[in-house]
C-alpha cells in the first residue's frame, strides 16, 4: 500500500523504522491513529495512514493478525484494490497473478503496439499483451523486475530504448529507433561469411 503513491527509495529509507515500532498487525491496530500518522509521515498521504491504520484493526480483529491468503477477503480490507490483493498473493504464496498498474500497463502497451488511451486496464486486448509479455500470470519477482524497467528504463516520457534488455521485442522501440544508432547496430546479428568452394 506505501509504494503505491510514493517511490520506493522512499519506502525502503524509512519501512525498517516502521516495523520496528509496530511490528505486528496487532501492535499497529492499538496504537493511537495520531503515534500511526505520525510513523507513516515520511511516506506522504495522511488519509493513507489512516486506512492502513483500519486495515491493521480489521486484520487484528477478524483474522487474528495474520494477512488472509483469498482475493476476496484482500479486496474487502480498506483501501486495498486489485493491484495490492494480487501483489499480497503473490508475495505471501508465491501465487501466480496478473498485476495491472501503470507501470506494468506502460510496458505492456509499448511492447505490444497498442493505444494506452482511455481505461485500458480493463480493456481484454491490454489484459493479454500483459499475460503475453510475461508468459501467462507469474509470480511478485518478476513483476517487481517490470516495475523495475519501467521506474528506471520504459519513462513515461522518454523511454531509454537504448538501454532496455527487451528493446529487440518491443513494437515501440522498433517503430521509433533507428536502426542504424550505434546502440543498435551491435544487436544486428550479423551473417556468417559464404565460404569459398573448393
Ligand atoms: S524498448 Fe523502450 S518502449 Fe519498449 S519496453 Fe523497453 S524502454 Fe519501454
Amino acid at each position: 500500500m506505501l509504494l503505491l503513491r510514493t517511490k520506493a527509495e522512499i519506502v525502503e529509507a524509512h519501512i525498517d523504522a516502521v516495523i520496528e515500532e509496530f511490528p505486528t498487525p496487532q501492535a499497529l491496530a492499538r496504537a493511537e491513529t495520531s503515534a500511526v500518522e505520525d510513523a507513516l509521515r515520511p511516506f506522504g498521504l495522511r488519509w493513507r495512514a489512516r486506512r492502513i491504520h483500519e486495515t491493521a484493526q480489521l486484520l487484528a480483529d477478524s483474522y487474528n493478525g495474520e494477512v488472509p491468503r483469498d482475493l476476496k477477503s484482500l479486496l474487502d480490507l480498506p483501501g486495498v484494490g486489485p493491484y495490492v490483493a494480487s501483489a499480497t498473493l503473490a508475495t505471501l504464496s508465491g501465487g501466480r497473478v496478473v498485476l495491472t498498474d501503470t507501470n506494468t500497463l506502460r510496458v505492456a502497451t509499448r511492447v505490444a503496439g497498442i493505444s494506452a488511451r482511455g481505461d485500458v486496464r480493463r480493456r481484454k486486448d491490454v489484459q493479454a499483451s500483459i499475460g503475453m509479455l510475461m508468459g501467462g500470470p507469474t509470480t511478485a519477482d518478476d513483476w517487481l523486475a517490470v516495475i523495475d524497467l519501467a521506474a528506471k528504463i520504459c519513462l513515461p516520457r522518454d523511454p531509454r530504448c537504448a538501454e532496455c534488455p527487451i528493446d529487440d521485442l518491443c513494437s515501440y522501440s522498433l517503430a521509433t529507433v533507428n536502426p542504424s544508432e550505434p546502440h543498435r547496430r551491435h544487436k544486428v546479428r550479423q551473417r556468417p561469411e559464404p565460404r569459398e568452394s573448393a
